[in-house]
């Protein structure tokens, strides 16, 4: 039985936002690169056994202008944080950033001067994998996740707004390294 025959009188109303969302969540497509363990598990995640390809993501991009994912693998250091970000910069709109690991989120059991202490602090992050490492059953949750979020994704201006205020909440958070209390 197809669609049609469910539909009132073969008629189906939605939004431009509604298809435009879920086009886009259907052709994610995550740029290579991975920063540390994470990655292994994320590299586990695009094999026979786990199958990214069953949500259309198969494709890992080698060029940032093709890729529209960035998933953070990893812990960043201090000194990948400007490449980092310049392969965000370098990813065509619209883009979203799973940071992946409590390592990437956090800065996680690095809690020093050379590991920048949560991505947030580079790119606009939209979703946050916990764990150390996350199996890629995780991964794919939360990538699905991130599909329904996209699914329900404001267009154009607001979008813009939207990552804007994001962006702007994060850079100026404080970092974990100056916090004080019960985490020293
Ligand atoms: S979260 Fe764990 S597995 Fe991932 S980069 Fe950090 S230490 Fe490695």
């Amino acid at each position: 039985m197809g669609l049609e025959e469910k539909l009132p009188s073969g008629v189906l109303l939605t939004t431009v936002e509604q298809v435009v969302g879920y086009m886009r969540k259907s052709s994610l497509w995550p740029a290579t690169f991975g920063l540390a363990c994470c990655a292994i598990e994320m590299m586990a995640s695009g094999g026979p056994r786990y199958d990214l390809g069953r949500f259309g993501m198969e494709v890992f991009r080698a060029s940032p202008r093709q890729a529209d994912l960035m998933v953070v693998a990893g812990r960043v250091s201090q000194k990948m944080a400007p490449v980092l970000r310049q392969i965000y910069d370098q990813m065509p709109n619209p883009k979203w950033v799973l940071s992946m690991g409590v390592c990437a989120s956090s800065g996680g059991m690095f809690n020093n001067y050379a590991i920048v202490q949560g991505v947030d602090h580079v790119v606009p992050v939209d979703i946050y994998l916990p764990g150390c490492p996350p199996r890629p059953e995780m991964l794919m949750d939360a990538i699905l996740k991130l599909h329904r979020q996209i699914q329900h994704e404001k267009l154009g201006a607001n979008r813009e707004a939207q990552v804007e205020e994001r962006e702007q909440i994060a850079l100026t958070a404080l970092p974990t390294s100056a916090m004080k209390g019960l985490l020293r």
